[in-house]
């Protein structure tokens, strides 16, 4: 099965991704997994994109998708994968979509993991991490014995700037403005399929494999 996974900050995409690729036996394709191992291989793409982090700019889409290419085009790709972190926007959706017809293959469906903006910054902004392990806690769902000390270690608890509400909130529309169009772009070919994506992490992966059956039922 060729499957992509889309979903906001916040949603559990990584935790999802693990879990349904070792389901369906496919491996899980992240474009941060791509990046880091063309950086660390020192590809001529790796070269490329370590140029643009470097000076602090964007990887352009044309590097990204011919990595995704690459990797793609490798053995255990040939049957299945799960793609997760790409593609981000419509250009790269079209794209993937050529690269694949050119393949003579298709993907089979899109799922998107749906959680409400209120609830992604419940989730994101209520995040403690410990200075000194790294560890992280959560005021609501897993706090700290000690409001502001990690029980691990007695370090002090801090809030990552990514976590920060303000943070949060701007992740969100860069989200919405650049992927509500890509599960548009996906909705008109009849592939999407959108997964309540609030409660605990099985619950969800039981709602997504219900929806992968179904669809190849
Ligand atoms: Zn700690």
């Amino acid at each position: 099965m060729r499957l992509v996974l889309v979903g906001p900050p916040g949603a559990g995409k990584g935790t999802q991704a693990d879990f349904l690729a070792a389901h369906l036996s496919v491996p899980k394709i992240s474009t941060g997994d791509i990046f880091r191992a063309n950086v660390s291989q020192g590809t001529p793409l790796g070269l490329e994109a370590k140029r643009y982090m470097d000076s602090g700019g964007l990887v352009p889409d044309e590097v990204t998708i011919n990595m995704v290419r690459e990797r793609l085009a490798e053995t255990d790709a040939a049957d299945g994968f799960l793609l997760d972190g790409f593609p981000r926007t419509v250009p790269q959706a079209v794209a993937l979509d050529k690269m694949l017809a050119d393949n003579g293959t298709s993907l089979d469906l899109v799922l998107e993991l749906v959680v409400d903006n209120d609830e992604v910054i419940r989730r994101l902004a209520g995040r403690r991490t410990c200075h000194t392990c790294k560890r992280i806690w959560h005021i609501e769902f897993d706090p700290p014995t000690y409001n502001g000390s990690c029980d691990n270690c007695g370090g002090e608890l801090y809030q990552r700037d990514d976590d920060k509400p303000e943070t949060v909130a701007e992740r969100l529309r860069v989200y919405a403005r650049d992927t509500s169009p890509l599960v548009d772009h996906y909705a008109a070919q009849g592939k999407l399929v959108g997964i309540d994506a609030t409660g605990p992490v099985e619950d969800v992966t039981e709602r997504a494999i219900d929806a992968l059956r179904s669809y190849s039922a």
